[in-house]
């Protein structure tokens, strides 16, 4: 049998008693031999991790395990996998769901499984009790404050580039900031109607407006900036266009015409060229590199290998062979049971307003931190000027402080770049894949149209004599790992069991859970990139089968 590792050491332990995670790794490995379990893969925690990195890699350890069907972990005691009490509900839950699970814990001697008898199980049901009312808790009043701030009109969350927040906590307002002239000037710029959004950032940037870390403003926050309905006074909130209390920078009617000249700009069709082959520079040869090179015979289209470079491929594609040949790989990428993807669609929304929670709760802690640090910088500077305390003393402070207030404004930067959006463009992939061969043959898709799809999709085609060989794009490489364990898990007549008596989705299914672990652990901002523009162009290509 195999099993995952568990090591986390915290970097108090380490700089007390120098118990490291090499010493932790060798431990749980001896005992590993000792009861015939193989490693399959360790899981270290670093001392320096943040809470963010801990819960990704905890995440993607769940996710490794259900994937790899890996029954067991390994872990030193109880408190390493329950520091973070939301990781104590999530093991917990891991378990009770197979009852071939189980978590060994080797100083408390203890091993949890779904038959674990409950009075060997009191410490652990503790911790997960605690957990359980912790987190729900949580989320229950930052929704209530949130509720509460949205009715009074004030946006719940950090408010965007051109704003800043003034007030005490509970009684916080939003009002145009230094930055505030460049937004409008933006609006207006771009409402004249003959600049590119990256031509605009570079006049902005001249003209002086930074991002919070003093650089460029870049071009998919810029389409943000240009999107958001705040700039003229109202607010969006999860999907939502709200009445608010700040003050308008722009008025409605550039707001509009903003808007319009984006649409129009997107919407512009490239011009349709009949000689236009789908596949050109789009497959290479696989035996040298080149690109294969298209002719048109009796009106079709063949591709051979440009032969730039010596090699022996002489096979010829019809172009209809290529297009037949990848069919199959978008079937790949999607669930073949259409109601399966209704419910994972409908789980990831739920989890993408569980994250908007989540993240707004996390800005506002680390807005504390940051204010905190600058307050202290500035009561160290006093009690220096004053005499109160040595300049050795001052130095250390200075420094100590100041990486405070650099790593909070680091964190606040990452959040401010929300990655509950990119969930959004993440649900439309879905989408797509599951229409691509539709959008592919419609009567409706140009040569263009079937090459942006191609382009949407595959990162790399390589051919060789018989066979075609893909690379996906990084979203839709996570769809096709993911979504032919999910088709396996759900062969009717499983798909009952996806779902609970009132035809909710019934999430003690192991192998969704893992996805839906595994799709909000993913990193889509890196995927993606530009959200606005993906989202629109995937929408773009689904009206053409309407
Ligand atoms: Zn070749």
């Amino acid at each position: 049998m195999h099993t995952i590792l568990f090591c986390r050491v915290s970097s108090r332990e380490q700089e007390e008693t120098g118990y490291s995670l090499d010493a932790q790794e060798k431990l749980l490995k001896e005992y590993s031999n000792n009861k015939g379990l193989m490693v399959a893969k360790v899981f270290r925690i670093s001392e320096s991790a943040s809470g963010k990195q801990i819960r990704k890699m905890f995440n993607e350890m769940l996710a490794f395990a259900v994937k790899n069907k890996i029954n067991v972990i390994g872990c030193e005691k109880i408190d390493r996998l329950t520091r973070n009490l939301k990781d104590a509900a999530t093991i917990n839950d891991w378990v009770q769901d197979d009852p071939t699970r189980s978590v060994h814990f080797l100083k408390e001697n203890f091993i949890l499984n779904r038959n674990t008898r409950a009075h060997e199980n009191l410490v652990w049901d503790m911790k997960v009790a605690i957990a359980r009312f912790y987190t729900n808790n949580l989320s229950e009043e930052v929704r209530k404050g949130q509720k509460e701030k949205l009715a009074q009109g004030w946006f719940p969350a950090k408010p965007p580039v051109g704003y800043k927040t003034i007030g005490e906590h509970g009684h916080k307002t939003h009002v145009p900031d230094e930055q505030a002239p460049y937004i409008k000037r933006a609006f207006e710029l771009y409402a004249e109607g003959n600049l590119s959004i990256g031509k605009l950032a570079d006049i902005l940037f001249s003209e002086g407006l930074r991002n919070h870390v003093g650089k460029k403003v870049t071009k998919p926050r810029l389409h943000i900036i240009l999107s958001d309905p705040f700039y003229f006074g109202k607010m969006r909130w999860k999907g939502q266009i709200l009445p608010a209390e700040h003050e308008p920078i722009i008025t409605k009617d550039l707001y509009n015409s903003v808007q319009s000249k984006m649409k129009r700009k997107l919407s512009n069709q490239p011009a349709y060229r009949k000689h236009l082959p789908v596949f050109k520079a789009k497959i290479s040869c696989e035996e040298c590199g080149g690109m294969i090179a298209w002719e048109l015979q009796k009106g079709n289209w063949y591709g051979h290998c440009n032969h730039y470079r010596p090699c022996k491929q002489r096979t010829s594609w019809r172009q209809e062979r290529v297009e037949e040949s990848l069919f199959p790989l978008f079937d790949k990428m999607t669930p073949k049971d259409p109601e399966v993807l209704d419910m994972i669609k409908k789980a990831l929304k739920e989890s993408q307003s569980t994250e908007i929670d989540y993240q707004a709760k996390a800005i506002e802690e680390v807005q504390m931190t940051l204010n905190s640090a600058e307050r202290r910088l500035e009561a160290i500077y006093e009690d220096k000027i004053d005499g109160k305390i040595d300049s050795a003393f001052y130095a250390r402070k200075f420094k100590q402080y100041s990486e405070e207030k650099e790593n909070a404004q680091d964190e606040l930067n990452k959040r401010t770049n929300p990655n509950y959006r990119y969930f959004e463009a993440g649900i439309v992939i879905h989408d797509l894949a599951q229409r691509a061969a539709d959008i592919y043959k419609s009567p409706k898709a140009t040569v263009e149209y079937k090459r942006r799809l191609l382009s949407r999709i595959f990162s790399n085609l390589t051919i060789n004599a018989d066979k075609i060989r893909v690379e996906y794009t990084k979203a839709f490489q996570f769809l096709a790992e993911w979504m032919p364990i999910i088709n396996d898990t759900f062969e009717p007549p499983n798909i009952l069991c996806l779902q609970g008596s009132n035809g909710d989705l019934d999430l003690s299914c192991p192998e969704l859970r893992a996805y839906l672990y595994a799709f909000r652990t993913f990193d889509w901002c890196e995927a993606i990139e530009d959200i606005e523009t993906t989202t629109q162009e995937i929408n773009e290509l689904l009206s053409l089968i309407e």
